[in-house]
């Protein structure tokens, strides 16, 4: 995705860190900052892997994983370790890769890959095919920016998931960073506008994009949705003057899927490998969009007779539930049952929700920002069955 746009004047990309250190919630898990979907320059983006995993470092961000597209590159699957004189901080860089049928007219079905340790970029063409290769390897597939309107001012197609036959799926990109850029661009002015005032972007999932993710949760199973950046750090120019536009820094400050962990982080690759995405695998993630306040600290357990439970769980319960709803800060939230507000707060930190039946239960959380109500915290669901 290149945008060649007249650029006059340096955009603020000024953003508080949100250096991440882990916090402890009631069932002693711990919470993890992982930025996912993104492009280096081995496909469409424009940053090495060394410049990614600098700038994780840089915005205080606890993994990242790299997306390229139908391309595997196993080698920077590793970790990369900064000083800070006597202090040692570690950045966990996971390599998929975003799998798409480059023949296909008009282009659909992106598909973010992890986990599979091979190239499964041929089965492509077939997503049913190669989200079934996925599964034999024990792999993770997201559908990737499931709604994705396109942006002719700037001769961008809709690159939505449009295969939904398919079933083998962990879950889907709910909320993707460039998406909500590219639904802003009815101009080239447009364009313009947002690429210098980035912290104006984002709004939250389209309604599309939740409605959709309440249909399949609907269906019966479990669907775990994660939040994208797809940085790119887009080169942007005009005559000498050059600007690089949402750098990787940027998004790493924004748009984040947290995650809750059993154990902390170890040091050790291979473990702390597993460990993030054994926690994506099982939809123990929120969805926290960091830029106007930070998101971490964010719970929803469920408090149930055998013991409490958290987002990705599933209960079996004859019993009541006692949901406990925590925010970093107090903000406009409501606790869902499948798609339905149950519960709202407007201006409390926490509430409480007793539940009496079964369903599929979310939280979404906004907050004011630059002049307007945007998407602040998408929890995934606690499942409650008889
Ligand atoms: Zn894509
Ligand atoms: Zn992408």
């Amino acid at each position: 995705m290149i945008l060649l746009l007249g650029l006059f004047k340096q955009p603020d990309y000024t953003v508080p860190s949100i250096v991440s250190s882990t916090t402890t919630n009631l069932r002693n898990m711990h919470e993890y900052i992982v930025n996912l979907h993104m492009h280096s320059l081995f496909s469409d983006g424009t940053g090495t892997h060394a410049e990614i995993a600098q700038a994780a470092y840089q915005a205080g961000i606890d993994a990242v994983i790299v997306t390229d597209h139908n391309l595997f590159i196993e080698e920077f699957d590793r970790y990369w370790i900064y000083t800070e004189g006597a202090n040692t901080r570690r950045v966990l860089m996971i390599v998929g890769e975003e799998v798409h049928n480059q023949a296909r007219e008009p282009q659909k079905n992106h598909l973010l890959v992890l986990d599979t340790e091979r190239e499964l970029a041929q089965f492509a063409p077939d997503p049913a095919r190669l989200l079934e290769q996925i599964a034999e390897a024990d792999g993770l597939a997201f559908l990737a920016h499931i709604v994705d309107p396109p942006a002719p001012a700037v001769g961008e197609g809709d690159l939505s998931w449009v295969n939904w036959e398919v079933s083998e799926y962990t879950g889907i990109e709910l909320w993707n960073s460039m998406s909500e850029f590219k639904s802003l661009l009815k101009t080239k002015l447009h364009a313009i506008f947002y690429a210098f005032s980035p912290k104006r972007v984002a709004r939250g999932p389209f309604p599309e994009s939740l409605k959709k993710w309440d249909e399949l949760l609907a269906t019966g199973r479990k669907v775990v949705a994660v939040g994208g950046s797809d940085a790119h750090a887009m080169h942007a120019s005009l005559g000498p003057l050059k600007r690089v536009l949402f750098p990787y820094a940027f998004h790493f400050q924004a748009i984040n899927t947290h995650i809750l962990t059993p154990k902390p982080l170890t040091g050790n690759f291979a473990t702390d490998r597993k460990i993030v995405l054994d926690a994506l695998r099982q939809g123990h993630c929120f969805i926290g969009y960091d830029l106007p306040a930070p998101t971490r600290g964010f719970h929803f357990q469920a408090h149930t007779k055998e013991g409490i439970r958290i987002i990705g769980d599933e209960i079996t319960t004859q019993h009541g539930v006692t949901f406990q709803i925590s925010l970093p800060q107090p903000a406009e939230c409501h606790l869902l049952r499948n798609g339905r507000v149950v519960k709202t707060s407007h201006t409390r930190k926490t509430f409480v929700y007793n539940a009496t039946e079964p369903g599929v239960y979310r939280v979404e959380a906004y907050i004011q920002y630059k002049g307007r109500r945007r998407g602040w915290i998408f929890s995934n669901p606690i499942y409650i069955s008889r």
